[in-house]
């Protein structure tokens, strides 16, 4: 199978020079071949935007809340699609790509109400007959490039508030699973977007590279690992553009004494091994603050051996398989050197029982106990099924190690005490707290991003800040003068 570029309104009929190999990871097989762009196929893609733009720009308000409703409407009705091809070309288990689909499908429900987000201020007579108001604009042609590990969700934090904002959008999703963003092209197109309003090329580095240097793209949102974040974040900037940039994560979840342990491991296994560890808010460090350690970690051990791994596809599977095989491989290094750096393998995902292909990219949660600070699979961030336990003897000391991480995506809490709770949520680093709540999403109405290493730039994704994001503001000032008296202004009306 062939996936390639949507380039104004329709799928390319170019020429790639490049390819690349999309894996069904449950089997471990080559199931297409994504077209990887060139600069010149970016800029086709940026034109076509431009051209849209013109246009876009001035559709009305209802026009861009219509097409939001019926694009819902389709994504609601052809969800179990879009799971499929996720599932097909990520691997993650059926209910997990659900779970993805239905975040998204918040995202655009927000941007359905883009009449009432876009209203601005109005002074009147801010001086004598002189009104001050202000109006937000859209920016031009937006960029927008993704990770693998959702490949539908991530997208939609940014597609639809900048399309219901009055701009287009060039999408440059990962070239590991490319597929979803074709299927939510054709959703668009169907839903009554104009030819080139939206519009995905495929591809990697060099892609990315032209996005960031075209001058005609006046913004990028890029979520994915922390150094490309940076990178983008650097080099979008040195180029005169508004960048958002969502990095990598590190997520810790303090259990304290107090805590029903019974809630806080199911949390940890869940929140650990769901999508294969394979989330930016993922749980890959359980701060176990002394004395709960040996029993909670008795209780995660006991949960992890009845997780059903397999294809995502066979009813009843709750973890999939990773989403290639170099990724695989890396993570499994992890498994040695965690081991050789002194930590205790409780939990060894090699021995986990598989329901699925011997030849797919498979590793079973794993869980280390008594992992030091110094250790890499601490310090790094695994992205896979690779649970860390970390013994503290005290609350402070959890806060002074979160607080001490470089990255600062999500935590969570677990605890009775709501005293204890409320101190965690003012003093801790990070940019997105649960309280019992293993992985703190924010619901779309508000806005999702981390601190620290987590994430560049100062606006956080979707939400308000996603309003803020997509448009710039423009102050008018405006003096009538009143025709009734000739056009002089005479001040206060005399006979009133
Ligand atoms: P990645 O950084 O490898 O890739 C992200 C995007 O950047 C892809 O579109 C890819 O094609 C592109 N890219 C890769 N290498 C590049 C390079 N050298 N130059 C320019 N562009 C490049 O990330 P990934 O492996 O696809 O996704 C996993 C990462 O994303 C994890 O670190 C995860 O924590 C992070 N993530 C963060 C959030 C968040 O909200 N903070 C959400 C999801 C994922």
């Amino acid at each position: 199978m062939r996936i390639t570029h949507w380039i104004g309104g329709k799928a390319w009929t170019g020429v790639s020079q490049r390819t690349g190999d999309v894996y069904d990871p449950a089997t471990g097989q080559v199931s297409g071949q994504v077209d990887l762009a060139r600069a010149s196929d970016v800029d086709e893609a940026v034109n076509a935007a431009h051209e849209a733009f013109a246009r876009w720009r001035h559709a009305s308000l209802t026009q861009r809340a219509n097409v939001m409703f019926a694009f819902r409407e389709l994504l609601n009705a052809r969800k179990a699609d879009l799971a499929e091809i996720i599932t097909a070309e990520h691997g993650k288990v059926r209910s997990d790509a659900a779970g993805e689909i239905q975040r998204a499908l918040e995202a655009v429900e927000f941007a359905c109400g883009i009449p009432q987000l876009l209203k601005g201020g109005f002074s009147e007579n801010a001086s004598t007959k002189v009104d001050v108001y202000s109006i937000q604009q859209p920016l031009g042609v937006v960029g927008v490039i993704s990770p693998f590990n959702f490949p539908a969700m991530v997208p939609l934090w940014f597609v639809p508030n900048a399309i219901a904002c009055g701009n287009t959008v060039v999408l440059k999703p990962s070239e590991k699973d490319p597929s979803a963003s074709n299927f939510l092209a054709e959703l668009f197109a169907e839903a009554g977007l104009p030819d080139g309003v939206f519009n995905v090329v495929h591809g990697d580095k060099e892609a990315v590279d032209r996005i960031l240097e075209n001058p005609e793209v006046k913004a990028v949102s890029f979520v994915g690992s922390t150094p490309i974040a940076r990178y983008v974040y650097e080099t979008g900037t040195r180029h005169g553009k508004r960048v958002q940039a969502l990095g990598g994560a590190k997520n810790h979840m303090v259990v304290l004494p107090d805590a029903d342990l019974d809630l806080a491991a199911d949390a940890a296994v869940s929140a650990g091994f769901g999508s294969a560890g394979e989330r930016c808010m993922a749980i890959s460090v359980v701060v176990a603050v002394d004395p709960v350690g040996d029993e909670l970690v008795g209780k995660i051990s006991e949960r992890i051996a009845g997780l059903h791994v397999g294809d995502g596809r066979r009813p009843g599977c709750e973890m999939g398989p990773l989403v290639t095989g170099a990724h695989r491989d890396k993570v499994l290094s992890y498994l040695d050197s965690g081991r050789s750096a002194g930590a205790t393998l409780v939990v060894d995902g090699r021995g986990h029982s598989i329901d699925g292909d011997d030849a797919g990219f498979w590793l079973g949660p794993t869980l280390f106990d008594h992992v030091g600070e110094d250790m890499s699979i601490y310090t790094d961030e695994i992205f896979g099924p690779v649970l860390s336990v970390v013994r503290v003897p005290s609350y402070d000391a959890a806060v002074e190690l979160v607080n001490a991480n470089r990255y600062g995506n999500g935590t969570a809490i677990f605890t009775n005490d709501g005293g204890a709770a409320r101190r965690y949520q003012n003093e801790i680093e990070i940019g997105m707290v649960g309280v019992n709540v293993a992985i703190p999403v924010p619901v779309s109405y508000y806005s999702f991003g981390g601190w620290k290493d987590s994430l560049f730039g100062d606006s956080h994704a979707y939400g308000p800040d996603g309003v803020r994001f997509f448009t710039r503001t423009k102050v008018v000032t405006s003096r009538w003068l009143d025709p009734s008296h000739g056009g002089v202004n005479l001040g206060f009306p005399q006979n009133s």
